[in-house]
């Protein structure tokens, strides 16, 4: 019952998960999908008497099926410890009609600790029991998050190096603060001039040269990628899923077997694309809630079965305008090429590497694609959304009144579409909505929707506005920024990127 990996454009060449973890993305471009999903072993009411390390291991062990129990558990004791703030990983909070998953309690106080906490010990145990003679270089975009928690995460640890690209202009203050300042002496950041799409471009370019890959190999090094296409960033968010249906089926907010909605803040698609994967191993999920921002490519294809990241949806369903990339204050969710998609894709194409890989070249050719009448049948589990700046605010403001919760920009993306969701559709299943980042990591956005006479104030002062209007204590990771030096100031263009690497490897 071993399972193994492969990639989505190709159904023959097969990995192991701890090869698949190493490599990140598939050699022919496609990313790993495991050769069928797998379905927990054990029920959701023995789940519930364990704590988040219990479930994580339960969960786990069926995706990386080469790992070892003993490896296993000692990544995941690794990971989730003191680092995060509290015992429960990931608590969760009912307001304003939802429940509220906070994924933010870990050392950079956004969710994508969760993954990447854990995420540096799979991959030094991968690379000791693929024997594996090279220095592992991660080469890693970020829209502002993940850059900052892969650094925490592979910052010191022995056999890795770690290089970073982010949008100069497209991230907070806070989250570029907290990636300038990363000490480590195997760390590199450098800010691209360009958004957040040209810097993944970018690396992914690098991981399909062939000539610089074989080159750095002589110099004893080489890639892997800590973004969400790595299954190792993925798996680990299948866990707090599972973990959170067990917590409200512990506190009787639910009774086995009911179903829940969830809703996702998403940006690559890969915290929904976790979710999704939950559902297929016997979580009881209704809808599947994909909420966008102003950069509503996802939200136009869940409606009309079009992927296009050059034009957009009119009124009628038509592709007829401009799409243009913009900057919201919710920065990690502008995207429009949605990485992980690809993995849903292939899903509903009935696992099909041809068709999903046609489609892919025709996305890298013309921009846009569209999906077969069966396989949009197959979309069934999802339903998207979108919401504005304006609405985005409102929601911030509304339920900081209604029950003195604030919750960050991201978070509020999700909370609107889940309330249009329910007015809609009078679908009142119990829902839970992924919170990805604290409010303090966007303290300006957050206060501002608030009320406007903070437009003016000083980021790092807004801080400890936040902390008054909140109650919340302020988290460590915002203390350490506050008086921590700069350690990184390279900006390069994006044609630069491959020497920039070369040089920090040299
Ligand atoms: C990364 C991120 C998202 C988007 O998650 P995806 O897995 O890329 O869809 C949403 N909110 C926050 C705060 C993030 O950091």
């Amino acid at each position: 019952m071993s399972i193994l990996y492969h990639s989505t454009r190709d159904n023959n060449k097969k990995l192991t998960a701890s090869q698949a973890v190493l490599q990140g993305l598939a050699e022919d471009g496609g990313l790993f999908v495991p050769d069928s999903l797998p379905v927990l072993d054990k029920s959701l009411e023995e789940l519930k008497d364990m704590d988040y390390k219990g479930v994580a291991y339960e969960v786990m062990k069926l995706f990386l099926a080469d790992y070892t129990e003993e490896e296993l558990k000692g990544c995941i004791e690794r990971a989730y410890d003191e680092k995060f703030d509290t015992k429960e990983i990931a608590p969760i909070r009912e307001a304003g009609g939802a429940y509220y998953l906070e994924l933010f309690h870990g050392s950079t106080i956004a969710f994508k600790d969760m993954a990447l906490s854990i995420l540096p010990h799979l991959m030094t145990t991968a690379a000791k029991k693929n024997d594996l003679k090279e220095e592992i270089v991660i080469l890693t975009a970020t829209s502002g998050d993940t850059g900052k928690a892969a650094l925490a995460g592979f910052a010191d640890v022995p056999g890795t190096r770690i290089c970073v690209f982010y949008p100069k202009n497209g991230v907070s203050k806070v989250q570029e603060r907290q990636m300038v300042t990363q000490k480590g002496a195997n760390v590199r950041v450098i800010g691209i001039e360009g958004n957040f799409d040209n810097a993944q471009t970018g690396v992914k370019k690098m991981f399909n040269d062939e000539a610089l890959k074989a080159e750095l190999k002589e110099k004893g090094f080489v890639f892997s990628s800590a973004n969400s296409i790595n299954i190792g960033r993925l798996v680990p968010q299948v866990v707090y899923y599972v973990y959170a249906y067990t917590r409200l089926l512990k506190d009787g907010k639910i009774k086995s077997g009911d179903k829940i909605n969830i809703c996702v803040p998403t940006g690559n698609f890969g915290n929904i694309l976790a979710a999704y994967y939950a559902k297929q191993a016997g979580l009881p999920v209704n809808k599947l809630i994909c909420a966008s921002n102003s950069n509503r490519v996802l939200y136009d294809f869940f409606k009309s079965g079009s992927y296009d990241k050059l034009r957009e949806m009119d009124e009628n369903g038509a592709f007829s305008k401009d799409r243009n990339f913009i900057l919201t204050g919710s920065p990690s969710m502008d995207i429009l090429i949605s990485s992980n998609l690809e993995r849903l894709i292939y899903h509903i194409a009935g696992d099909d590497d041809k068709k999903n890989k046609a489609l892919m070249e025709q996305l890298n050719k013309d921009g846009a694609y569209e999906i077969s009448e069966d396989m949009k049948a197959r979309l069934d589990d999802f339903c998207g959304g979108y919401a504005s700046e304006e609405d985005t605010a409102s929601k911030i403001a509304s339920l900081y009144k209604e029950c003195g919760y604030i919750i960050d920009p991201h978070t509020a993306v999700a909370g609107y579409v889940y309330d249009e969701y329910r007015k809609n559709t009078g679908d009142d299943t119990p829902a839970l909505i992924a919170s990805t980042a604290s409010p303090y990591k966007f303290a300006k956005t957050v206060m501002c929707a608030l009320d406007d006479k903070y437009a003016s104030v000083d980021d790092m002062k807004l801080i400890d506005s936040l902390n008054e209007v909140s109650g919340v204590a302020i988290p460590q990771a915002i203390e350490d920024i506050r008086s921590a030096e700069v350690l990184h100031d390279i900006v390069c263009a994006i044609d630069e990127m491959p020497e920039e690497v070369r040089k920090f490897l040299r």
